[in-house]
């Protein structure tokens, strides 16, 4: 994996108003540093700038890995991940107390395979809502 500057880990990290761009933890509330996540892989020649990288909690990030997409399971289409530099968080998934329900069929195959919802995980986010801290307010698009 390449290098990622300490001043390209500190832009993508604020502009995701340090949470996790996929899922939106918030990284105060993680044990774990959040990573530098390849949008596009590098296995499928992606960049390591700003536009193509997006912070990402170790969870998201693992599920993730070097994937691109999914077939989604409603339409059974070959379908692109939600991509956070090119589109809305909440217009492709919202909340239902600690569950992330997706909207469309990029969300659906994000949600599927980044596994937000797996049952620790939807613990956590509820654990977070009681005492105000999830979800993080929403970054501000630049
Ligand atoms: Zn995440």
């Amino acid at each position: 994996m390449s290098y990622v500057s300490a001043t390209l880990r500190r832009l993508v990290t604020q502009r995701a108003a340090q949470q996790c761009e996929y899922c939106r933890f918030p990284q105060s509330a993680s044990l774990f540093a959040f990573e530098m996540e390849h949008i596009i892989a590098e296995k499928h020649d992606g960049i390591t700038e700003a536009e193509n990288l997006a912070l990402s909690c170790p969870c998201c990030n693992r599920f993730k890995g070097t994937d691109l997409g999914s077939i989604d399971p409603e339409t059974q289409q070959l379908t692109p991940f939600f991509n956070p530099r090119l589109q809305n968080w909440s217009d492709h998934f919202e909340l239902e107390v600690g569950t992330i329900v997706p909207l469309t069929p990029e969300g659906r195959v994000t949600a599927k395979i980044l596994q937000f919802n797996l049952p620790e995980r939807i613990l956590e986010r509820e654990q977070l809502m009681a005492i105000g801290q999830y979800p993080p307010p929403t970054p501000e698009r630049t």
